[in-house]
């Protein structure tokens, strides 16, 4: 586990999920809601606070049926134009790719090495361009409003939920759930014979450097034993009866992936992301989670390792030679890496819809077993979901049930939990890693801005068209105003 591999791929995972944030005024705004006493601010303003505050204000606000419906209507509008508009994009970028094509065979003969370049590169942004507009509108706006959506939905539906939360603490049934059995942690069996996926996963790991997929490693001691401390106080006070591998990987993606057997892998990316240890607990936690419930040995009862890898292999020499348009080829020219997740078999990963849900679970069990704030890990979730870049944050959302029963089910989950009132949010280790990864990852663009579109590109030295700028807290719709960016015509 201690080589370093070259490529810069990312890898990603189960699941997390998402993204993006609001465009432009009115597209996805209701009428103006009566402002009342109790709630200074109109429904679609709601919809920006976290899911930990919504959890709050829920029971207290009065917005009508009608006033939900509304706005549920605005928001799928709003949805609709703005993927329509950047599938109009994509449309328009292919047309002028296959012109420019068209121009560039017709001429080639006559063209000086300046213009041919010239078209090369022309050819090569708008590519890039297509592939953009490619990921917002199939994977970046969808997400972004699937999240309104389930902002919408708590405030619709957490109210009755809440209530009856309070009848099972109250009569004692909520012991009975699955998994209830919180004080015996340790002591349960939620899947037998861990052990026997150990192979498989060390496997996994050794195909994933022999095919060149895997990250290099983070080289700081401080930082990778930090990181494993961590999750080694978690899997103390979780159901694992394993050993735990964890290696932090340099890679920009926000990500961590569990294969199978207990190698856990944790991208940097995430480590910039998270902003205290209880969330980067919280998502350690729903890895361990998955390997304790042996979820991909459910999900893949037959298929063979090097089966499951040599479709990763192939799909990734297809991203890697620009076979691919869209998202593999978008990641790797812009970030000089492609979503390893993106071509990793979900099932190897443990991923469904309800392991997932699952895995929130006993996740916020083992870290608040562990001492952790388990709601870290819903403020970490929410924050990729509305804030941090959709781009990087993609990979998450690849599959994930719907936020609302994600989030509704951890925060019951929690609230079946006996608070902790000395519960760890914030530690100095944790502070003091964040200091030691600055450099780390100051060096690591630095040397990535040599070597950008080393995997793909064809053409070099040309100038990239602008990325579409997001910026945090921003709305979706802004986004979706934005001004199309079109090319210079390509020199004759
Ligand atoms: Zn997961």
């Amino acid at each position: 586990m201690k080589n370093l591999y070259r490529k810069s791929v990312a890898i990603l995972l189960c699941s997390v999920l998402a993204l993006l944030p609001t465009l432009s005024e009115g597209l996805a705004y209701a009428q103006q809601s009566p402002v009342r006493s109790a709630q200074s601010l109109t429904l679609r303003e709601y919809l920006n606070k976290s899911y930990m505050e919504l959890f709050e204000l829920a029971p207290k606000l009065e917005f009508s049926a009608s006033e939900i419906e509304s706005q549920r209507n605005a928001l799928k509008n709003g949805k609709d134009i703005c993927v329509g508009r950047f599938k109009t994009h994509s449309k328009q970028y292919e047309s002028q790719i296959d012109a420019a094509r068209k121009d560039l065979k017709k001429n080639t003969a006559a063209l000086t090495e300046e213009q041919r370049k010239q078209a090369h590169c022309n050819i090569q942004n708008l590519d890039l361009l297509k592939s953009e507009a490619d990921v917002l509108s199939g994977q970046a706006i969808p997400t972004a409003y699937d999240n309104l959506n389930a902002k919408l939905d708590v405030i619709q539906l957490w109210p009755a939920q809440y209530k009856q939360i309070q009848q099972e603490l109250a009569s004692g049934t909520y012991h009975t759930r699955r998994w209830g059995d919180v004080k015996d942690i340790g002591f349960r069996e939620i899947e037998p014979k861990q052990e026997d996926d150990i192979k498989r996963g060390a496997q996994a790991v050794e195909e994933l450097k022999r095919l060149g997929l895997m990250p290099p490693e983070v080289e700081d001691k401080v930082i990778q034993d930090y990181v494993r401390s961590v999750g080694e106080r978690i899997a103390k006070k979780s159901d694992l009866k394993i050993p735990l591998h964890i290696t932090v990987l340099q890679s920009r993606e926000i990500n961590a992936f569990a294969l199978p057997g207990g190698y856990l892998f944790i991208e940097r990316g995430l480590l910039e992301a998270t902003d205290d240890e209880s969330e980067l607990a919280g998502v350690i936690a729903h890895e361990i989670s998955h390997v304790t419930a042996r979820h991909a040995n459910k999900l893949m009862k037959r298929a063979t390792i090097a089966s499951i890898f040599y479709q990763a292999a192939q799909i990734a020499a297809i991203v890697l030679t620009g076979g691919v348009a869209g998202i593999g080829m978008y990641y790797a020219l812009q970030y000089g890496f492609f979503g390893l997740g993106l071509v990793l078999n979900l099932k190897l990963l443990g991923v469904s819809r309800d392991y997932e849900l699952e895995s929130d679970q006993l996740g916020v069990q083992y870290a608040w077993n562990a001492g952790y704030d388990p709601s870290g890990f819903i403020r970490f979730f929410d924050k990729m979901a509305t804030k941090k870049g959709y781009v990087n944050g993609v990979s998450w959302f690849r599959t994930h049930p719907p936020f609302y029963q994600r989030m509704v089910q951890t925060q019951r989950e929690i609230t079946f939990l006996e608070a902790k009132p000395d519960a760890i949010v914030q530690s100095s280790a944790f502070e003091q890693m964040k200091k030691d990864l600055a450099p780390v990852v100051a060096k690591a663009e630095k040397e990535e801005v040599g070597k950008p579109s080393l995997l793909l590109t064809k053409e070099e030295g040309c100038t990239p068209p602008q990325k579409l700028e997001y910026k945090s807290e921003q709305p979706v719709e802004e986004l979706c105003s934005v001004p199309i960016q079109t090319l210079p015509a390509q020199g004759k």
